[in-house]
């Protein structure tokens, strides 16, 4: 199997691009960040304090998730509800990015996520995939870009879906959504040492799939 790892900050592109890699090789894609945005989304139904982490650590098991792909789209499934239309939300980002702090939580995540990646070829995009999921991936990207880019893309994406939006407060979240992701105990997200770094501030789409491609040629 082949598996390739994309970590880097919320915003860099990370599911753009990972996607259509996949897709012009015939991978797998597998976006980690959507399975703890289900999670999110059970704890903030259950109405639980999302700063509780000893409440969180308690309910997870009764979260079953799954991903299964429908005509090669994944869709997450969580207690037999395909949730992929709920989990897109501004209040299920931040609810994904603090349950995802809970030990209990990345433990039960990193079981289904070897699980997937030891059966098919893998794009797998998240914070921790190069650093603790896959960490003999065959191919590790850093794709990162800075917060006023990422930012600047969320908002085209919201106005172009008819979302109400506000650029600074996009701004706010990234930042804070990015010092949680980054400082906390458990899986923060790093750049490892073997990952190559590709900041795509200043790229199109195209060009940072093409040198993935490539890299990804490369090493087969
Ligand atoms: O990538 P996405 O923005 O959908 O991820 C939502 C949140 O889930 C992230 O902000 C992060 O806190 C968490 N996450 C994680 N580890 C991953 C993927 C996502 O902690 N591998």
């Amino acid at each position: 199997m082949i598996n390739v790892a994309i970590d880097g900050p919320a915003g860099a592109g990370k599911s753009t691009i990972a996607k259509r890699v996949a897709k012009d090789l015939d991978y797998i894609y597998v976006d980690t960040g959507a399975m703890f945005r289900a999670l999110g989304l059970f704890m903030t139904r259950k109405g639980i304090d999302l700063n509780d982490v000893a409440a969180i650590a308690a309910n997870v098991d009764d979260a079953e998730i799954d991903i299964q792909y429908i005509e090669g789209v994944q869709c997450v499934i969580l207690n037999g509800e395909n949730v992929n239309d709920s989990i897109r939300t501004d209040e299920i980002s931040d609810a994904a990015s603090k349950v995802a702090v809970v030990p209990e939580v990345r433990k039960k995540m990193l079981i289904l996520q070897r699980g997937i990646a030891s059966r098919h070829d893998v794009i797998m995009d998240g914070r921790d995939i190069g650093s603790a999921v896959l960490p003999d991936a065959d191919l590790k990207i850093y794709l990162t870009a800075s917060v006023d880019v990422r930012a600047e893309r969320r908002y085209k994406e919201n106005i172009s879906n008819g979302m109400n939006s506000d650029l600074d407060e996009i701004k706010r979240e990234i930042r804070e959504r990015d010092e949680r992701d980054m400082n906390r105990k458990e899986a923060p997200l790093v750049k490892v040492d073997d990952a190559v770094e590709i900041d795509s501030s200043y790229m199109t789409i195209e060009e940072v799939v093409e040198k993935i491609e490539g890299m990804i040629r490369d090493i087969r």
